[in-house]
């Protein structure tokens, strides 16, 4: 073990995987990714587990939601909300590229992919980005395909306080308004296939403003990629 003193000189030694500390590893060894990173079968539209066979929750059969498919690589408990935790809090933007691989193997994620004209981040409120110097949806949608990764084109026209002491229909009220397209580009949407991308998924309430805008502005198809999904509706 290293000391205590060198631990704080060196608070993430690369080579040791951020759950179990092996190393050599990547961020996150062999061993933890086939441990925690099991893929659980999820509803198509909104992403919550459902049992093997079942393709769509019975939520999305009666409200359809505006996303057409919603994937999500895992859920966001442990160890995952504390690596995402590190990944937006602690200034660790590096784990971009290993976010990116679990959503790349999500099943469906390839076709998604290929089908997508572009992909669009969730924005940040300008102060947020301020704070926090980077867009965290933004670096996993570049590690996931940066050619056709749009930056600026959704964009959130207001901050909204926090989701978390909302119910459902109070998140939905919040968020209304809060995305919309550059005026000057909005066009480019027309027929477009869009996938968003997005660190965590919550009530979803965000996604789907987000998509309504884009279906708004003419997109043909839009999905959703989330790293993790928490459990709620
Ligand atoms: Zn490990
Ligand atoms: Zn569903």
């Amino acid at each position: 073990m290293p000391s205590a003193w060198l631990q704080r000189w060196m608070p993430e030694p690369p080579a040791r995987c951020a759950v179990c500390g092996a190393w050599p590893a990547r961020p996150l060894c062999e061993g933890c990714a086939a441990r925690f990173g099991q893929a659980a079968h999820r509803c198509r539209r909104c992403a919550l587990p459902l049992p093997a066979g079942v393709e769509t929750c019975g939520a999305c059969l009666r409200e359809p939601p505006p996303l057409e498919a919603c994937l999500a690589a895992v859920s966001y408990a442990y160890p995952w909300s504390g690596l995402v935790a590190r990944f937006k809090f602690s200034g660790q933007p590096g784990w971009a590229g290993e976010f990116a691989r679990r959503m790349a193997a999500i099943p469906g994620c390839t076709e998604e992919l290929a089908h997508a004209d572009m992909l669009l981040p969730m924005p940040l409120a300008p102060r947020r980005l301020a704070q926090r110097g980077f867009n965290q949806a933004l670096l996993l949608a570049r590690a996931l395909d940066r050619p056709r990764t749009q930056a600026r084109l959704l964009l959130r026209l207001r901050e909204t306080g926090s989701q978390t002491a909302l119910d459902r229909q109070a998140r939905q009220a919040n968020v209304g308004g809060a995305f919309g397209l550059d005026p000057l580009r909005a066009r480019e949407l027309r027929g477009a296939a869009v996938l968003l991308v997005d660190d965590v998924m919550t009530s979803g309430a965000s996604l789907h403003a987000a998509a309504r805008a884009v279906r708004e502005a003419g997109a043909s198809r839009v999905a959703a990629v989330v790293l993790a999904r928490t459990g709620e509706a």
